[in-house]
């Protein structure tokens, strides 16, 4: 009922109401506050990666901004002797500008991941920028090897991106998808996409590239090791990824404890608004958690 009533009002919730639910979703505000908070996480076993809140930027300003505090958060990282590395929306740094404007700035990125021995993973937004965003990988993957790309299981095309971009050298985040996509080029159906997302991961494994499973599905994380099993996988070629605060009901410690890699997505910063809104439509059941907790540390 509570769990209806919430998914029903996320649009008219009181802006301290959605502050107090983003503290399990966003690490903080600042990137002092995301470090420790990755420090803490790193100390219970789990690599991360981070990602500062916002996207869509258009102007030549922002775009600046967020370019130079990506390009400080990885000498923090390397400052902080974390393990951790960076994900980046194209949005975020200028692909809504031009494609010259974002390309320059993910080169200066790389530039700073490479200067420190990090990675950066480019994420993957809606179909719209599907192509641009593999033609950017490409080019930051011929200078610097530490990159890498999102597959969406959704899109009907991520087989044959696998089959064009697979190889040795290759590093891919597979997740479901976020955006709305239309049927013709994306499945509809929850069991289609699953199933993609397994004939995707198996395609990956097959091509000697390095996977990363990105889904708060148990079911599927369930499918995942069978097939890893079945197909005897070696465990230096996975890693699991989930984003930081979804209840996973233990799961992470069980993967972490049978010698799993596990990755979690730690997005920070002061657009933290719009991202909690979004968590809280695709999961009321968390705001449930945190009236509970409330309640029970008042009473
Ligand atoms: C590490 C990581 C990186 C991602 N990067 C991208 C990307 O670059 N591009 C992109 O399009 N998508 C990205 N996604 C989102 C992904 O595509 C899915 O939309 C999302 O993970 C939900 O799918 P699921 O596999 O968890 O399964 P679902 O069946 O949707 O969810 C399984 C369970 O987890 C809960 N759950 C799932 N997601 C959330 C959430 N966010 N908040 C609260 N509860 C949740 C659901 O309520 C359900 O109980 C990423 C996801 C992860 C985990």
């Amino acid at each position: 009922m509570l769990n209806k009533f919430l998914a029903i009002s996320v649009p008219i919730l009181p802006k301290w109401f959605v502050e107090l639910f983003s503290k399990s979703y966003v690490a903080g505000y600042t990137s002092k506050e995301v470090l420790t908070i990755v420090k803490s996480l790193n100390d219970q076993g789990f690599s991360t990666t981070i990602d500062i809140l916002g996207e869509h930027v258009s102007t030549l300003d922002t775009s600046e901004k967020i370019t130079r505090k990506y390009c400080d958060l990885y000498d923090k990282i390397n400052q902080d002797s974390v393990d951790s590395n960076i994900s980046v929306k194209p949005s975020h740094i200028g692909l809504d500008i031009s494609e010259k404007i974002v390309l320059n700035n993910f080169q200066r990125l790389l530039k700073k991941a490479k200067k420190n021995s990090n990675f950066l993973r480019l994420d993957m937004e809606s179909s719209q920028s599907t192509d641009i965003t593999f033609k950017i990988y490409n080019k930051l993957k011929s200078t610097y090897k530490g990159t890498g790309v999102v597959l969406q299981a959704y899109l009907k095309r991520s087989i044959k991106d696998i089959e064009n971009l697979g190889s040795q050298n290759f590093n891919a985040r597979i997740c479901k998808g976020i955006y709305k996509e239309n049927s013709k080029i994306a499945f509809q159906k929850p069991e289609d996409i699953r199933a993609n997302f397994l004939k995707m991961a198996k395609l990956m494994s097959e091509k000697k590239s390095y996977a990363c499973y990105a889904t708060h599905d148990q079911h599927l994380i369930d499918l995942l090791l069978d097939m890893i099993k079945k197909n005897n996988i070696d465990s230096s070629t996975f890693e699991f990824q989930v984003l930081y605060g979804v209840p996973m009901n233990g799961r992470l410690e069980k993967l972490l404890a049978s010698g799993y890699k596990v990755r979690i997505y730690v997005p920070y910063g002061p657009d933290w608004y719009d991202y909690s809104l979004r968590r809280l439509k695709e999961n009321p059941n968390i705001a449930g958690y945190v009236l509970k907790n409330l309640f029970s540390k008042n009473s």
